[in-house]
């Protein structure tokens, strides 16, 4: 019998195991428990059909080798994140906006022509459809003996639980949610679920909206759309328009998960509404459409711990090693790239390359 690998998640890190072991020919299921694949990569379409991230949006090419050359694999275009013209600097709600040199935060950086989703849509293609469970989540884990789980999901639609057996289990779910939200029999050891503990999931104090307009008239003041804020409600606002054209800025926000938590999504709409026009002119009140994530209220990617803002940079890189079958993936536990989707893909190969030096063992 060959060795049964269970990936759990089916974001870019989960995908990402999945390709490399089809090109291995190593048997394996992904079990995610959204509807949809890609984790914290959310491409949304606007009543035009053109598309915004409201997950990841930058890839930065001089640094980030394996999305780089993914990209290039797959074919996927790319588009230069706008920057041309000054950026604007709000430093109170009773002063107006300052014009600044532009800034170089998101020199070189890029986006990927139809959002971050085309990336998640090319991997998903290069795996058959027989090999992905969506609306799965995994509940607990149980270790059978030294090389074998029993892992139990349940149906998000049929509240019925399933159980997988894995030689091989593979949690690419963000740490602080493995350990929050997975029964594991016999517990973790004590230094590894610390270990998880102390690995916050990146954004997930988050929330972004996207803006889109007919016309991007910032550009004809020369503005670049890059905006740094101390008034809020937004921190920082780029200029996110389509490679079709279509006009649109994004903003992250300064105000925390808990203060967000007291307004409706209608008030907080109208407040980012309110600082576009202080920031831009009256033409910023004729939106189109407002598309709108906040990331720190989703089950599947953050816990309450995460709903703090992350004050300094965390210690990502690999836990400690107590198991030969169980293994962690994911962006959190990458030390160079972890955060970004760079991270979820290197760790995404090396993690593959684990898996298979355990198969190729087992086989001999
Ligand atoms: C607002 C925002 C902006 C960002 N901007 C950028 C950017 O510009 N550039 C960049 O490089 N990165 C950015 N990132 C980070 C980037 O999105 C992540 O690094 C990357 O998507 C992480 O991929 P992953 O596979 O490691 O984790 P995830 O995408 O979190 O995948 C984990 C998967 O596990 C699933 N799951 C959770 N619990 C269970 C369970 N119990 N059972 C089964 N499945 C489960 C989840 O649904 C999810 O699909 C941003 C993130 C956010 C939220």
């Amino acid at each position: 019998m060959p060795l049964q690998v269970l990936i759990i998640g089916g974001g870019v890190a989960g995908l990402r195991i999945g390709t490399l072991l089809s090109e291995n020919n190593i048997s394996f299921k992904i079990v995610e428990s959204r509807e949809r694949l890609g984790g914290r990569v959310l491409t949304k379409h606007d009543n035009t059909e053109d598309y915004f991230d409201l997950g990841p949006t930058w890839y930065w090419p001089d640094t980030e080798k394996h999305i780089e050359s993914l990209l290039n694999t797959y074919n996927l275009s790319t588009i230069e994140q706008y920057n041309e013209g000054d950026s604007l600097l709000e430093l109170s709600q009773n002063q107006l906006p300052k014009r600044i040199a532009a800034s170089n935060v998101n020199n070189r950086s890029k986006r990927i022509v139809g959002g971050v989703n085309a990336l998640v849509t090319a991997l998903n293609n290069h795996i058959s459809d027989d090999h992905i469970i969506l609306n799965h989540k995994v509940e607990s884990i149980y270790q059978e003996n030294q090389s074998s789980y029993s892992v139990v999901t349940l149906n998000q639609y049929s509240q019925t639980h399933e159980t997988f057996h894995a030689d091989i289990v593979v949690l690419t779910v963000p740490p602080r949610l493995v350990l929050n939200s997975i029964d594991f029999r016999p517990p973790l050891p004590e230094p590894l679920q610390m270990d998880l503990l102390n690995k916050p999931t990146w954004m997930g104090a988050q929330a972004k909206i996207v803006v889109t307009y007919q016309y991007p008239f910032w550009r004809d003041e020369n503005l670049s759309g890059n905006v740094v804020s101390w008034a809020g409600p937004l921190r920082e606002i780029y200029d996110a328009t389509t490679s079709s054209g279509k006009a649109a800025l994004f903003g992250f926000f300064s105000l925390p998960p808990a203060e967000r938590n007291l307004k409706s999504e209608v008030s907080i709409k109208e407040e980012v509404i309110q600082q576009l026009t202080k920031l831009f002119g009256s033409q910023a009140q004729a939106y189109e459409q407002i598309l709108y994530k906040d990331w720190s209220q989703d089950g599947h990617t953050v816990t309450e711990g995460d709903k703090l803002n992350i004050e300094s940079f965390p210690s990502y890189g690999p836990p400690p090693k107590y198991f030969s079958n169980m293994l962690f993936a994911g962006t959190e536990y990458d030390a160079v790239h972890g955060g970004h989707i760079e991270g979820a893909l290197s760790s995404a190969n090396q993690i593959s390359q684990e898996i298979r030096n355990i198969v190729s063992s087992s086989s001999k």
